[in-house]
């Protein structure tokens, strides 16, 4: 437990430290964007175009990547309320359906599941974040399979009870069949930054945030994952025993594009 909240501190100071870079660096950007832009028209066909076009790609990439990273440390207005799990997997799955590509089958099976308390968005967040991650370990293909259940952390968890209450949870379950993740690759996935994606392509703050979310919400997440097999990422979250509003307003859409 101690070795838990040290690592969600870590992840808050380092969440503030990037976003207060990334604020004053998205503003130096927004000035080199602007005064590329000039450049890109004054040197249209000339042979310095290029060059400038370059400039210009290359100061929107960096603008792209601090988007992402004021994304991962705003401090946006958690909600947690009672929630059926199920619903928000439902309205993920029908986007991701649309967005995944035609070369991943997508599985998901839940059925009306007991409340646990926990901010719609963000929950949609950690489905987004896994099943890009799933995507991106299937290049050429394969299968994404979703699902839910009701378990006892006792008899059918016991390797991740440490640090969490014994009863019941929602387990929800993201597997893939891409390329899997080697051992020094599982220890260090949740530590922001760290990514194996070419540069530009990762920015390391997936499953940092979604592990921040998750332990924010008083569960856990485990990966479990073979090279060649493919990954399994488990979540459990415990069960609240107050009741789903009726009046749900749906979580914001999110898309495919990023984390
Ligand atoms: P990013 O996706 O930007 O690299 P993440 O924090 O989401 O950042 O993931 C960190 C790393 O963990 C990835 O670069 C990848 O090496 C590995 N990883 C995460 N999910 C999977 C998966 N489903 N299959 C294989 N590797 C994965």
């Amino acid at each position: 437990i101690e070795a838990r909240l040290q690592r969600v501190e870590r992840l808050e100071s380092l969440g503030q430290l990037a976003g207060g870079v990334a604020h004053d660096f998205n503003n130096l950007l927004a000035v080199i964007l602007n005064y590329a832009a000039f450049i890109v028209e004054d040197a249209a066909g000339t042979p310095m175009a290029a060059d400038a076009e370059q400039i210009a790609r290359a100061a929107r990439r960096g603008s792209d990547l601090t988007h992402q990273l004021l994304a991962f440390a705003r401090r946006e207005v958690i909600r947690p309320r009672p929630l059926d799990v199920s619903t928000v997997v439902t309205e993920v799955t029908q986007m991701l359906r649309r967005s995944i590509g035609e070369h991943i089958a997508l599985t998901a099976t839940t059925a009306p599941l007991p409340p646990v308390m926990a901010d719609p968005g963000q929950l949609e967040q950690v489905l987004v974040n896994l099943a890009v991650n799933a995507r991106d370990a299937m290049p050429s293909g394969g299968h994404l399979t979703i699902d839910t259940a009701v378990v006892d952390a006792d008899q059918d968890h016991p390797a991740v009870l440490s640090g969490l209450e014994p009863g019941c949870y929602v387990r929800i379950r993201v597997s893939d069949t891409g390329t899997g993740m080697p051992r020094d690759v599982i220890a260090k996935a949740f530590d922001p930054f760290f990514t194996t994606k070419p540069s530009g392509q990762g920015t390391g703050l997936g499953l940092a945030t979604v592990y921040g979310i998750v332990t924010q919400a008083g569960g856990t997440v485990q990966i479990y994952s073979e090279p060649g097999f493919g990954t399994t990422i488990t979540i459990l979250l415990p069960i609240t025993d107050a009741a789903v509003p009726e009046d749900r307003p749906a979580p914001a859409p999110a898309d495919l594009s990023g984390h």
